[in-house]
């Protein structure tokens, strides 16, 4: 789908979409496409990889959505260098900087599976002493997949790889991970705790060891380009909250850093651009459509212990990124993934809260094809919250999906409708409307008309999709995309 949007200056300008390549599914007819995991195998083509990339940065470029992370960038199984420098170069001419993740310590390193000397696996098989010791059991052997940060090799190692990137694609800048949670109980990793502030969280102590290496030679390369994004993922959220359960093993998506400031922003002498898990600072429940649809600070957004309201985080420069709308969320009630929800609610509450936090951007997922409706009308969301963060749904409605349509009152209808819906408050006006917008929307298909523009297939779908919501016959709401 087309957008043809315009969009002013935006107020999170370093806002961008998260991926993993295998997941990443905007053409739909490979026979290896999954829609679950985490560090899969590529089982799709190599050309795929391309192609719904390029579907993927068209539509960003449209949304005036900055960049797009690609986990899994560097591939034997789709096209190595060649087809990576193909999807870096053909993002950066249409605007879009694509930040591959960079695995410090652990997820395969900078080339993330394949035969190639920047890849950990091909590093530890030449190099196996350098090898993180990730249990604590005595006698336990070296990774063949994590890397002791204290070992002198990996400082070379990941320095020569990290400059080679840059030197090589057309690339926006970068997104860094240590490996979630990652622990080594080397002695030299141990020993390092004696130079370190004890109240420190471990986690934190480890992304300082594992990431400074590629953060202090991102300083040289930002001074050359200061436009360049070098993310590195916190791994929590900014609230200075206790860590439940033991400091060693926090759970995934949680809230607090375990301390009032990580020790490793007094360590890092270029700090780069915090990505901070806004995944469980953000509410419980989602805020209602009805919430906003008139206001532009609703008050059920700040009504969240989780997310005191004049907190900043302590990081020089900051984004913030949601796991809801993806594989990787799970609503505690529920037993599948958000993947195919709309999340409008939680788009609007966190541009608007990351925005008051003095953040610089917001990342969501960005893996399903705009084809699926609920999406389409996310990444619409995302674009309009990123650049009116303090608009209300109805602004959405006349300024974004007017466009989209357009028509403002169609676009404003749509979204007023959709709260409706939401709140179960949809009677016979509504339905006669959504049927008029149907049947007009519907011209195109019966009787047709001999030329079809784009748009009015957008127009169509997007009408057929609330039709078949709010008259109760959807049965295309569950999809495997
Ligand atoms: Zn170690």
């Amino acid at each position: 789908m087309k957008f043809n949007l315009t969009r002013p200056k935006p107020k999170l300008p370093n806002s961008y979409f998260w991926t993993w390549d295998h997941s990443t599914n905007w053409a739909l007819d490979d026979p290896g496409l999954v829609n679950f995991g985490s560090w899969n195998k590529n089982l799709k083509k190599p050309e795929t990889f391309i192609e719904d990339y390029k579907r993927l940065i068209d539509t960003a470029s449209d949304l005036g959505i900055k960049g797009i992370i690609i986990w899994g960038f560097l591939r034997d199984s789709h096209g190595g260098v060649d087809f990576a420098k193909k999807v870096a170069s053909y993002a950066k001419s249409k605007g879009v900087a694509i930040l591959p993740g960079v695995g410090t310590t652990h997820y395969g390193g900078v080339y993330y599976e394949g035969q190639h000397k920047y890849n950990i696996n091909s590093f530890l098989r030449e190099h196996p002493e350098a090898g993180a010791i990730t249990s604590k059991e005595v006698g336990a052997k070296r990774s063949k997949d994590s890397v002791c940060p204290s070992n002198p090799l990996f400082k070379e190692w990941i320095e020569e790889a990290f400059k080679w990137l840059f030197d090589e694609f057309e690339i926006g800048g970068c997104n860094i991970e240590n490996g979630d949670f990652f622990s080594c109980y080397c002695d030299d990793c141990q020993a390092q705790k004696e130079v370190w502030p004890k109240s420190d969280p471990n986690f934190f102590r480890y992304q300082a060891l594992c990431n400074k290496p590629v953060l202090d030679i991102a300083k040289g390369i930002v001074d050359k380009d200061p436009d360049l994004l070098m993310t590195w993922a916190t791994y929590c959220g900014f609230v200075p909250e206790k860590l439940e359960g033991e400091p060693d093993k926090p759970e995934s998506y949680i809230k607090g850093m375990g301390t009032d400031r990580p020790e490793i922003f007094n360590q890092l002498e270029y700090e780069g651009i915090a990505q901070w898990t806004l995944t469980r600072m953000v509410r419980d429940e989602e805020i209602k459509l009805l919430d906003f649809l008139d206001e532009k600070r609703p008050q059920s957004a700040y009504d969240n212990p989780s997310w005191p309201k004049d907190i900043r985080p302590p990081s020089k420069r900051s984004t913030g990124f949601v796991h809801q709308g993806s594989q990787w969320d799970y609503s505690p009630w529920e037993t599948k993934s958000t993947r195919y929800n709309l999340f409008i609610g939680r788009i609007k509450e966190a541009c608007l809260r990351s925005y008051e936090a003095g953040l610089e951007g917001v990342s969501i997922h960005g893996e399903l094809t705009s084809r699926h409706i609920p999406a389409a009308l996310n990444y619409l969301a995302f674009s309009h919250f990123t650049h009116w963060p303090e608009d209300t749904l109805r602004d959405f409605g006349k300024k974004t999906l007017g466009q989209v349509f357009g028509d403002e009152k169609e676009g404003e209808d749509y979204v007023e409708l959709l709260a409706l819906w939401e709140a179960n408050k949809i009677t016979q006006k509504e339905r006669d409307l959504v049927k008029a917008r149907y049947d007009k929307a519907y011209e195109i298909i019966v009787p047709y008309s001999k030329d079809v523009e784009e748009d009015q297939k957008t127009r169509f779908f997007f009408w057929n999709w609330l039709y078949r919501l709010l008259s109760g016959f959807h049965g295309i709401i569950e999809s495997f995309i």
